[in-house]
């Protein structure tokens, strides 16, 4: 049974599962235009994922032959798993922005086993026990998902409309989740004729109830120093400042008030720095400050690869933290320990 919702003026969602995940699916996006139906995501590549869209797209009265675009908010395998099949299927262009088609690019090119010795250096070097890495140097041949993601034809141009017939689709640039995630702004008035500007599909960067994941962008090929909790931030601003009428997230739910949604993540994140300036009165790795970081569960309960997400986020905070001059690495440790200023 396919789930959809009609969202008014030309716009459906089709929720499409995600294996093993307590999120338990992405909304795909089918948003009419005058040249046929364009997604916006497509969710995880899945057999019955894939199923899920292709009910759901003939609910809606179309099918995924018909599908003339593809526009992905960011390179996640549950917003990007599917676009291949959907091409393949309907000979639709494939649109990401450029920061995002490059790790796209990268992890094509890469073998497993780079990432995983990638990985596991920046484990070590996060300070990490041993017993925590060495799964990691052993990994391998395992394979993961998105191992192959297709690669986009177009390119999102932050800030400009998208080439859709009939339709008013503009692309903010929200880096902070992923490097090149955007939100697309559709700017006509609300079905529904709701207070505020046009409707915003914004993809992971705003979600009801909960936070988006922020670490750093991995990328082994890239030694810049990017701040993607200060992006993260900026961004959220931005969006707030559109003041869109009604917001379709990638996930849960649509939602109304989108300002005072950003307020409280800003404030969430405001307070967490606060916390954490507070934890590193002593030096402390970026491991360590993970393990004594609140989480939704106790450390010990946390498995192994969200272990490795937290390690990522406490290190995004870190950088803000040394970004604002709240805090600095302490010179000669080794793995590098930080204190607060
Ligand atoms: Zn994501
Ligand atoms: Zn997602």
């Amino acid at each position: 049974m396919a789930q959809v919702t009609d969202h008014g003026g030309g716009v459906r969602s089709v929720e499409v599962p995600i294996p093993d995940n307590p999120l338990g699916t992405t909304l795909v996006y089918v948003v009419d235009t005058d040249r046929g139906p364009v997604l916006i995501d497509t969710g995880w590549d899945d057999p019955a994922s894939w199923d899920a869209l292709a009910e759901g797209l003939l609910a809606c009265g179309t099918s995924v032959a018909e599908i003339h675009g593809v526009v992905i908010t960011h390179h996640h395998p549950d917003h990007h798993g599917l676009s291949g099949k959907v091409r393949e299927a309907s000979g639709a262009w494939i649109s990401m922005h450029a920061a995002d088609i490059s790790i796209v690019r990268r992890t094509r090119g890469t073998r497993p086993g780079r990432w995983f010795t990638y990985m596991a250096d920046k484990l070590t070097a996060s300070g990490a026990p041993e017993e925590h890495v060495a799964p990691m140097r052993t990994a391998r041949s395992r394979m993961f998902p998105g191992a192959s993601p297709a690669l986009p034809d177009r390119e999102i141009v932050p800030g400009e409309l998208l080439d859709l017939a009939g339709r008013r689709l503009r692309a903010i640039w929200t880096p902070g989740h992923t490097p090149g995630h955007v939100c697309l702004h559709l700017e006509e008035a609300h079905p529904a004729q709701l207070p505020g500007h046009g409707r915003l599909f914004s993809g992971d960067h705003l979600l009801p109830r909960i936070t988006p994941h922020i670490g750093l962008y991995e990328d082994p090929d890239d030694e810049t120093v990017a701040d993607p909790l200060g992006d993260y931030l900026d961004s959220l601003e931005r969006i707030g400042r559109l003041e869109p009428a009604e917001v379709l997230p990638a996930h849960l739910h649509a939602f109304t008030d989108a300002p005072s949604r950003v307020r409280e993540l800003l404030d969430h994140h405001e307070s967490r720095l606060t916390d954490l300036r507070s934890l590193l009165v002593t030096p402390l790795t970026s491991w360590q400050l993970a393990v004594r970081m609140e989480w939704n569960r106790p450390w010990d309960d946390i498995p192994y690869g969200s272990r490795n997400i937290a390690v990522s986020e406490a290190e995004a905070h870190l950088r803000r933290l040394v970004k604002l001059g709240h805090a600095e690495a302490v010179p000669g440790s080794d793995p590098v320990t930080y204190v607060a200023v």
